[in-house]
């Protein structure tokens, strides 16, 4: 967007426990963290801020941190106070994989509307769990799966965390912060390849990615 400046805000505070190998965002692919893959992948941004657990730095050269806090949402209240950009996106670095054209949906729907988020079609059938049991199944056309980057004009996002504080709510995203504040968020078409590394298979997946990446 020329003219407007753009803060990306990257959580890498959580502890990894699902896969339990340490911080996450410190776990190689392809030979590079998951935070180097997250810093590359928005090296055309005006703005980088991370949030760190207490027992790392960063050396990178033009990189702001932040100390990450006790919740992903601590994380990134700590990172919207640091940024200076009129937009800001959030973005989780356990999404190594960062697919421009989609970031670029992205802004321009935050452009017009305040705030976005990426998202994607349920590719599954989706059936509630009752007792072990196969329950009610759940239209999945009516469903998307929430993606990041999320972005949001940084005075709207500020407020949302200023008053989820004050209140002591909490939330697993920032489209949901905003929401509950009352502002719509638009869902913009994401991309499949840029999902969450969550459990340990999941790194077998993003070895095979990153091998074709580049090509
Ligand atoms: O655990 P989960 O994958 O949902 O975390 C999403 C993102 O939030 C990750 O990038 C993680 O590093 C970050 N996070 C954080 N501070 C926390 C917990 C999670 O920055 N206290």
């Amino acid at each position: 967007m020329p003219g407007v400046k753009v803060s990306v805000l990257l959580p890498a505070a959580g502890s990894g426990e699902r896969i339990g190998r340490g911080p996450k965002a410190f776990l190689e692919v392809g030979g590079k963290t998951l935070l180097d893959w997250a810093l590359e992948g928005f090296a055309w941004a005006d703005e980088r801020v991370v949030a760190l657990p207490p027992e790392r730095s960063l050396e990178t050269p033009g990189i702001k941190t932040v100390l990450g806090g006790q919740t992903r949402q601590q994380s990134v209240f700590n990172l919207v106070q640091a940024a200076t950009g009129e937009i800001v996106l959030v973005h989780d670095v356990a999404r190594p994989f960062v697919v421009r054209a989609a970031v670029e949906r992205l802004l321009e729907a935050v452009r017009t509307s305040g705030a976005a988020t990426l998202a994607v079609p349920v590719p599954d059938t989706l059936v509630q769990e009752a007792s072990g049991e196969y329950g009610a199944v759940i239209p999945r056309e009516h469903h998307r799966l929430v993606q990041t980057p999320q972005g949001f004009r940084r005075e709207l996002l500020w407020k949302a965390h200023l008053k989820a504080r004050a209140e002591g709510q909490e939330f697993t995203d920032d489209a949901q912060l905003v929401r509950w504040l009352g502002h719509p968020v638009a869902l913009v078409e994401g991309d499949r390849r840029m999902f969450k590394i969550t459990y340990p298979e999941d790194l077998l997946l993003a070895e095979g990615l990153a091998r074709v990446w580049n090509s």
